[in-house]
């Protein structure tokens, strides 16, 4: 038994400012950096969805055949969130997990992907990748992928893949997990064989969800999620079941939530699958969130903050490299020094011109400067002012908080600087503020401070909600609007909701 493993994760944010390069790719940019062939393997104790693939196929397939397989590593890469993903670093990529399906003619496929990638030239590039994958190798080898509980399933994927199975958790603490369950299903395949192909069934949903409102820590997700577990759990004939809230930042047809499974029964499947997604439906108005101006976050942050010993933290999220912001807006900032907050902190600012003049001015100096907003976003500017240079860093850290545990980042070179008693954590390169050790880096102690202001939208809730008073989501300029209603849409089906209970869409309209 021979398997091919690669994996490839992009979450496309056709509205964002800057498209996600090869180079981009191969830096993993708040991902692992790209691997290539043996080296795929050491990605077995990260917890991404090829590590829980790479710990549970082992054992499975011994179960299986009394052997181990051979495990085929082709690539993994993955590039932070960002606008679409060129169409030379797909072709090198695609093309390159493509060939190796060819010439190595393997038993089994498996996939580790997002399922939310839009390329210059593909709206649904998964579906592309997954296609051409069974164009190669025909219908007789299973092809089974993990995704992201933010992808958006198309059509063409479900078509092209024997199964998909995506994460259970935002913050994605999960993601491991859901390569072990894609492990479980490829065995599920392979002992069946083609004599009893899985049923599957899916469905998608008539409203957009902004992703603050898919946290599983808050109703109505955790409750979903529970569901979706019974449900597999206890009907039989049902095999896996997933349900994607979807990204919705992606301008193309099949943009939303989906609800889809595999079952041994067809009616079994068909009636999981409705149930799933009527509950999904009749909470409707519960998947709206509250979103607060700059101003109003920090002033009702100060005032929690007053009776508090732990800190309030801020969601930014309209500009969170995890979807696609290039994390320098500077809305929250302004904010933070126009209400003259103190043990305030802010990160990530990624600006290397500002990084670069820290150094050069060394700890202690003062450096006036126009930090951020270099993006050119509607409502946003650079910050310019004199600030403290207060720490320097190498931009280096472990994460050790529960999403990423024992990743190694880098995003320097990095520095602290302060103006009044906000501490501003500035690095050269990105990532999303998800993990405290983040701004331990930088000589700031999340513990105590009292308010944190995180550029994240809900990740950032798996390492922080255990130290936060209060947790609030404010709405400043930024390339991300985090209303999916704010968007200019073109390209999605006429009559989708663009938020719960919010208007529908007029139809597809040209140009663009
Ligand atoms: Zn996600």
């Amino acid at each position: 038994m021979r398997i091919l493993l690669a994996g490839f994760q992009h979450e496309t944010n056709t509205f964002a400012p800057s498209k996600a390069h090869y180079d981009n790719f191969v830096r993993g940019e708040g991902f692992p950096a790209m691997v290539r062939g043996a080296d795929v393997l050491a990605l077995r104790e990260v917890n991404i969805p090829a590590g829980g693939f790479l710990r549970a196929i082992g054992e499975l397939t011994r179960e299986l055949t009394g052997n181990e397989a051979e495990l085929l590593p082709v690539i993994w890469a993955g590039a932070s969130p960002s606008a679409h993903v060129a169409t030379d670093a797909f072709e090198r990529i695609a093309g390159e997990i493509v060939e190796a399906a060819r010439a190595q003619r393997p038993d089994a496929i498996y996939l580790d992907l997002h399922g939310a990638m839009v390329t210059d030239e593909h709206d649904d590039g998964e579906g592309e990748l997954l296609a051409r994958l069974r164009a190669t190798v025909g219908a007789g080898v299973p092809i089974v992928a993990s995704l992201d509980l933010h992808a958006n399933v198309t059509q063409r994927m479900l078509d092209s893949a024997d199964a998909l199975v995506a994460y259970r958790t935002y913050p994605h603490v999960d993601m491991a997990d859901t390569g072990a369950r894609a492990a479980q299903l490829l065995q599920h395949l392979l002992a069946a064989g083609n004599s009893r192909p899985l049923h599957r069934a899916a469905r998608r949903l008539p409203f957009l969800i902004p992703i603050n409102g898919q946290c599983t820590f808050l109703e109505p997700a955790s409750g979903i999620y529970a569901l979706l577990d019974e449900l597999e759990r206890e009907l039989d004939g049902v095999v896996s079941l997933s349900f994607t809230p979807g990204f919705p930042a992606a301008d193309f047809a099949e943009c939303g939530g989906v609800v889809w499974g595999y079952g041994d029964d067809a009616a079994r499947i068909e009636q999981a699958v409705a149930t799933l997604t009527e509950a999904v439906v009749a909470g409707e108005a519960q998947w709206a969130v509250p979103f607060l101006a700059p101003d109003e976050a920090v002033q009702e942050a100060m005032r929690l903050s007053q009776q508090a010993s732990r800190p309030v933290v801020i969601a930014d999220t309209q500009d969170n490299p995890g979807a696609g912001g290039d994390s320098n807006t500077t809305g929250m900032l302004r904010a933070l020094v126009r209400a003259g907050a103190t043990d305030a902190a802010i990160g990530l600012i990624v600006d290397p011109d500002a990084v670069r003049a820290a150094h050069a001015a060394g700890v202690g100096s003062d450096i006036t400067i126009a930090l951020g907003g270099q993006s050119g976003v509607p409502g946003d500017a650079p910050f310019e002012a004199t600030f403290r240079v207060a720490q320097l860093s190498d931009g280096r850290c472990r994460f050790d908080g529960p999403m990423m545990n024992g990743m190694d980042v880098d995003v320097g070179p990095a520095a602290r600087l302060t103006i009044g008693g906000v501490h501003v954590v500035v690095s050269a390169g990105k990532a999303q503020m998800l993990d405290r050790n983040l701004y331990r880096m930088a000589g700031v102690e999340p513990e105590r401070m009292k308010i944190l202001v995180n550029k994240s939208s809900v990740h950032f809730r798996a390492d922080f909600q255990p130290i936060a008073q209060a947790v609030l989501v404010a709405k400043a300029p930024g390339p991300l609007l985090a209303d999916p209603a704010d968007l200019p849409w073109t390209k999605l089906p006429a009559g989708l909701r663009l938020r719960p209970l919010g208007p529908a869409f007029a139809g597809p309209r040209g140009g663009v």
